[in-house]
């Protein structure tokens, strides 16, 4: 009797001294053949006054799923536990196990192996399956794990990244970053001016205080807020963000120019099919081999081909010269140059000059890009990987569970080291 139930107790990992195996079969439970092990659960002492004089009045019965190795042989406890009437007190008391929670089912280590489980890209159902329980339950133990992403309301960051991912519904969720650790600091389901401000006026005044740089994109109401929140924060406008605008409006400033010659001239083919050329840093365009293109028929090599196409027309020349100007400045963080570019007096494409009006009135912003490293391309990687783990769910329908998906496999990495019982 001993020696079975220190067997099956091996077996199973099960250190509850009170629990006592007697028996296993096999039997056919839910459609499934099972493996079933049955214990009894003693009650040593009475809880509320720790006296063993009890007085013993029948078992409860309940049957728990288990963890398995073999995910086509379910595992079953049936677990007879011990009701007790204390001589001393008079209390009726049942015997409990941190095997399972009260009125549960499920075992503890079946959540957590759950919870594991939820830390990788997997898909709810995937998750299911080897662990005998229903898609509902994986979802169920991702909805109870909810532990915030910031605890502390006296702290935060020196640094912040504010930014937007498209999530539930197509619907744009803020996101809020640590610019140097680059954890995620929060995630809100709207993005809205009031939404932005209720969630940081958490904050004590002191832990808003020492927030140094916020980056952001050129949204008027963001800087709004952080002018707002953040009496001492410099705003740095992102780079990658003021590169593609100015990029945008080049490429704008090209098709105009393209179109003024015909579809099968020279010039509208230099225009047209290197586009991608004209984006590229000159400093890494290919000068020495020329290579034989099949839209110009000729032998060229790539910084022949930007050069002539910049020849037809002198507006978009000094727009290629402006824009190849800027991201040099930012690159080597020379904000003089910069402030220079800014206030240049050349002949540029309206769209460039639109952009560069909007960098004059944001200029402190702007040239913060210049001065900091900061900038969101922390948020690129954290963007993508939200992006994955919508795209394994076949999309949320619900923003709480995306939230807790993005937060347990954000966990991921520390979950490599340490064991997943450190999650619950
Ligand atoms: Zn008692």
């Amino acid at each position: 009797m001993t020696s079975l139930n220190h067997c099956i107790k091996f077996q199973l990992n099960i250190e509850d001294p009170n629990l006592f195996f007697f028996d296993y079969h096999e039997a056919l439970w839910q459609g499934k053949q099972t493996k079933v092990y049955a214990a009894e659960l003693i009650q040593p002492s009475c809880p509320a006054c720790h006296s063993q004089a009890l007085k013993h009045n029948d078992h409860y019965l309940t049957r728990i799923r288990y963890l398995t190795s073999n995910a086509s042989t379910p595992v079953l406890l049936e677990i007879h536990k011990q009701r007790v009437i204390c001589q001393a007190c008079g209390k009726l008391s049942m015997a409990q196990t941190e095997l399972v929670n009260k009125s549960c089912c499920i075992s503890n280590s079946s959540k957590q192996k759950i919870l594991a489980a939820l830390t990788e890209d997997r898909s709810m159902s995937s998750i299911a399956w080897p662990n005998n329980v229903s898609t509902n339950t994986v979802q169920r133990v991702l909805q109870n794990f909810d532990t915030p992403f910031l605890s502390s309301a006296d702290k935060l960051p020196e640094h912040l990244a504010f930014d937007e991912f498209r999530g539930v519904g197509r619907k744009l969720h803020f996101i809020c970053l640590d610019g140097t650790s680059h954890q995620i600091i929060q995630i809100l389901r709207y993005r809205y001016k009031k939404d932005i401000l209720k969630y940081f006026n958490r904050f004590t005044l002191a832990a808003r205080k020492r927030v140094k740089t916020v980056s952001l994109d050129l949204n008027a109401y963001y800087q709004a807020i952080v002018r707002q929140m953040f009496p001492n924060a410099q705003i740095i406008v992102d780079r990658f963000h003021l590169i593609q605008m100015l990029n945008r409006a080049f490429n704008q400033l090209r098709v105009r120019v393209m179109k003024r010659f015909k579809p099968a001239s020279y010039s509208y083919r230099l225009l047209k099919y290197f586009w991608k050329l004209y984006l590229m840093p000159y400093a890494k365009l290919e000068k020495q081999k020329p290579h034989y293109n099949w839209h110009l028929k000729d032998q060229l090599t790539q910084e022949q081909i930007v050069l002539d196409g910049l020849d037809q027309n002198p507006t978009l020349k000094h727009s290629y010269q402006l824009v190849q100007n800027f991201s040099a400045a930012l690159k080597q963080q020379d904000a003089h140059a910069m402030k220079g570019l800014i206030n240049t007096k050349t002949v540029i494409g309206e769209q460039l000059r639109g952009i560069l009006q909007t960098f004059k009135h944001n200029q402190t912003a702007v040239l913060n890009a210049g001065k900091y490293k900061y900038s969101n391309g922390c948020l690129e990687g954290i963007n993508r990987k939200i992006k994955q783990i919508e795209r394994t769910a076949y999309g949320y329908s619900n923003f709480d569970n995306l939230l807790n998906r993005i937060k347990l496999e954000g966990k991921h990495s520390v979950l490599k080291e340490k064991s997943s019982n450190q999650l619950v």
